[in-house]
């Protein structure tokens, strides 16, 4: 047995877990400002949950499912995405019943799970932040979902984020495409990736989405699904593209673009950055009309999108944004003595329940191994406590970049620390 971790997983240690802590809370605050609660679904669903709605034929489902049977014989998946399990969860608590709430706006952070071969970016267990709005079939919704991602980004401080934008159109203009594609591909067949002659087969769209060199060189004449849209379709692409043109959103229309999932119709979109030289997708998403229905909810249009937390964090790194600050503590207390070990006990959290930030020596150290520690952990006061001070209550507090020093008993510090630290000088 091997006592490591899982291939393709990662451990988060304080340091770093600062940066994932600026993520959230941002995100947290961006998402609140556009009236999005916030959504907890377990994180595994029943197998049948995420096979048909993410699509029977996709990547995500045909080989990157971490599916078991548990001892009830129950098929079980980890969540490979956030999407499927939300709608399970809206149409199953009944989120839709309330006209007056519409639209419903959700969002998740937290684990995916996918069986992939891990690389830069590229984990088993990932973590993803996600919205769905239910209810709006709007155009102004797709475009306040992408406007909200963007804002996102800004706050973020991420600069160079690109969106690519695309349409999918109404199913018919789908289907209309989807056969024009067989139609121009099938005489390529044999230039195909293996995969692809697959897909050709099973679900042709997803041939627009290889990443292989021999499908892409067979796609450069390839008919373009802006050709086939419908007046619908079209109408809904145009007034996005006014409505971002508006918000003053850049953005560059992909037509190859499609999703890694199958629910999508109308507006798709990605954020790509450039990390060393490759491009990345670190948000997604997209609008799903048939989802809803699909899991026995009412007709119920819908727009989300999932963004990538590894992916935006190597972003964050790499432009140097958003490392916190380890907290410093308000108070050290360097500990002599037996007896003094039962009183420092109580002295910091005496000051802790004030709302400080307290911490003492446990080990029993050198006093001069103490007060380094104190200044390891950016100590800003220092109170050594020995039996001197124990029998006599009087300790001194010391200011430990000024070395500036105020006496107080042993009541104040656990009663009105404010009270002692309004007397050191400002
Ligand atoms: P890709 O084409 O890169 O495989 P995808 O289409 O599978 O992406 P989505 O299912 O749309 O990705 O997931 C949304 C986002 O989640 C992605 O844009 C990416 O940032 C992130 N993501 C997806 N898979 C992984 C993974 N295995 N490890 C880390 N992040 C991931
Ligand atoms: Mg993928």
């Amino acid at each position: 047995m091997r006592l490591q971790k899982p291939k393709g997983t990662q451990d988060s240690l304080p340091q770093s877990s600062l940066r994932w802590q600026y993520l959230e809370d941002t995100a947290r605050r961006t998402f609140e400002r556009y009236r999005y609660g916030e959504i907890r679904t377990p994180m595994f669903e029943h197998y049948e949950v995420i096979s048909r709605s993410v699509g029977d034929t996709t990547d995500i489902v045909t080989k990157e499912m971490y599916d078991f049977y548990d001892k009830g014989e129950r098929h079980i998946t980890l969540r490979p995405e956030g999407t499927a399990p939300v709608v399970r969860a809206y149409v199953e608590n009944k989120l839709f019943a309330p006209e007056v709430q519409k639209p419903v706006k959700l969002y998740y952070m937290g684990s995916m799970f996918r069986y992939e071969r891990p690389q830069a970016g590229r984990l088993r267990e990932f973590h993803q932040i996600g919205v769905e709005c239910f209810g709006s079939k709007n155009p102004a919704t797709d475009v306040e979902t992408i406007a909200m991602a963007h804002a996102l980004f800004q706050e973020l401080g991420i600069d160079d984020v690109t969106l690519h934008l695309n349409t999918l159109g109404t199913s018919s203009s789908r289907a209309a495409y989807r056969q024009a594609l067989i139609d121009y591909l099938t005489p390529l067949k044999d230039q195909l990736s293996a995969d692809s002659q697959r897909r050709l087969v099973e679900n042709p769209l997803r041939v627009l989405d290889s990443k292989e060199k021999e499908d892409k060189a067979a796609l450069v004449g390839a008919p373009s699904i802006l050709d086939y849209l419908d007046e619908e379709s079209q109408q809904h692409f145009s007034q996005v593209r006014q409505m971002l043109d508006a918000l003053g959103i850049a953005y560059v229309i992909d037509p190859n673009m499609v999703r890694g999932l199958d629910y999508y119709n109308h507006t798709i979109f990605e954020f790509m950055t450039s990390v060393e030289g490759t491009e990345l997708t670190i948000c997604a998403g997209g609008r799903y009309d048939q989802l809803v229905e699909y899991f026995g909810g009412p007709q119920t249009p819908a727009f989300g999108f999932g963004l990538g937390m590894e992916r935006v964090l190597l972003v964050l790194e790499k432009q140097d944004k958003g490392a916190k600050k380890e907290v410093p503590l308000d108070l050290y207390v360097a500990v002599l003595g037996e007896e003094a070990n039962f009183v420092a006990l109580a002295l910091v959290e005496g000051v802790r329940n004030q709302g400080y930030v307290a911490e003492r020596d446990y080990l029993g150290r050198k006093l001069k191994a103490q007060f380094k520690a104190a200044d390891q952990f950016k100590a800003r006061y220092i109170v050594t406590l020995g039996e001197e001070e124990v029998s006599t209550n009087q300790v001194v507090v010391k200011d430990n970049a000024t070395r500036q020093e105020v006496k107080a008993s042993l009541e104040e510090l656990m009663g009105n620390f404010a009270a002692i630290l309004e007397k050191f000088e400002a």
